[in-house]
């Protein structure tokens, strides 16, 4: 009897640790307490940083709603507080009052902020498990610089410039003009001309920012991006979305965005979801 009553006790005991454990170690449970929960009924823009700029004009509108998912991420991911950074300096200051963490992924040393890269191992590892593996697509997949956007940006408007002019669309002059402007003022006559039919995409048949993100506006500068070479592998977006980072660009389909929430909670943060090719999309709700 005594030796019964000692294992009930014993058990009850296990159970409590179990049960306490649980609590501390469920994934909702430690996102949660990194940062504020969504705010539920709010939408999108009740969910944006403190202090964030909401853009007033329409290239600022447009982008927000195109990349603008990554800026309601929570699990301890901080986004920034604009949608374009201006410049370098801006890029520089933001990415370096930010805690991020270097690890070998695949062949690539990979720089994201820390939550974002903790996730991306635990998605990795569980992955291993059923002997698949989850890679960066090439050196500049996670973390950008100010210097690369800008560098991808113009990979696409000079040769879209020279296109134009051939055709007798755009002048010389004109094409020279937009030419010696700031990556950041390029952006809105860009779009000027693509409202006018002249698209500046890799192949010319639609709008860049489905081909490359304008300077200053990528996720990869926030280093909560990644681009994965097995982004068509079904099993590999469901690990991937168990561990905070979904599709927020419908254009872009290797890329991820570590939003660091469950997927139930996506909605609240204002997010709303778009299938499209078989693939589940986390957009901006407005
Ligand atoms: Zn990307």
């Amino acid at each position: 009897m005594r030796n019964k009553n000692s294992f009930l006790f014993a058990l009850i005991i296990c159970q409590l640790i179990l049960s306490a454990a649980t609590l501390s170690c469920s994934k909702g449970e430690k996102w949660e307490t990194y940062s504020a929960s969504p705010k539920t009924g709010d939408g999108f823009t009740a969910n944006l940083p403190q202090g964030f700029q909401q853009p007033t004009d329409d290239v600022g509108k447009r982008l927000l709603k195109e990349y603008g998912s990554v800026f309601v991420a929570r699990g301890g991911a901080i986004a920034p507080t604009t949608v374009i950074f201006k410049d370098e300096q801006e890029v520089s200051a933001f990415q370096s009052s930010v805690q991020n963490s270097s690890e070998r992924i695949g062949s690539f040393n990979l720089e994201l902020q820390v939550a974002a890269i903790k996730a991306l191992k635990e998605a990795a590892a569980e992955a291993k498990q059923s002997s698949l593996t989850i890679t960066p697509r090439s050196a500049d997949a996670a973390k950008r610089s100010y210097k690369e956007t800008v560098e991808l940006w113009a990979s696409r408007v000079n040769p879209g410039l020279a296109h134009w002019t051939s055709k007798g669309k755009i002048q010389p002059s004109e094409a020279n003009r937009i030419k010696s402007l700031s990556p950041f003022d390029q952006v809105p006559e860009i779009f000027k001309l693509e409202s006018e039919g002249m698209y500046f995409s890799k192949d010319l048949s639609k709008s860049i920012i489905y081909s490359v993100a304008p300077p200053g506006t990528s996720q990869h500068l926030s280093m909560l991006a990644l681009d994965v070479s097995e982004n068509d592998d079904v099993k590999i977006r469901e690990i991937l979305a168990k561990h905070g980072w979904y599709q927020t660009v419908q254009s872009d389909l290797p890329h991820f965005t570590f939003l660091g929430v469950e997927e139930n909670k996506l909605s609240s943060l204002g997010l709303k979801k778009v299938t499209d090719g078989g693939r589940t999309f986390w957009l901006p709700n407005f």
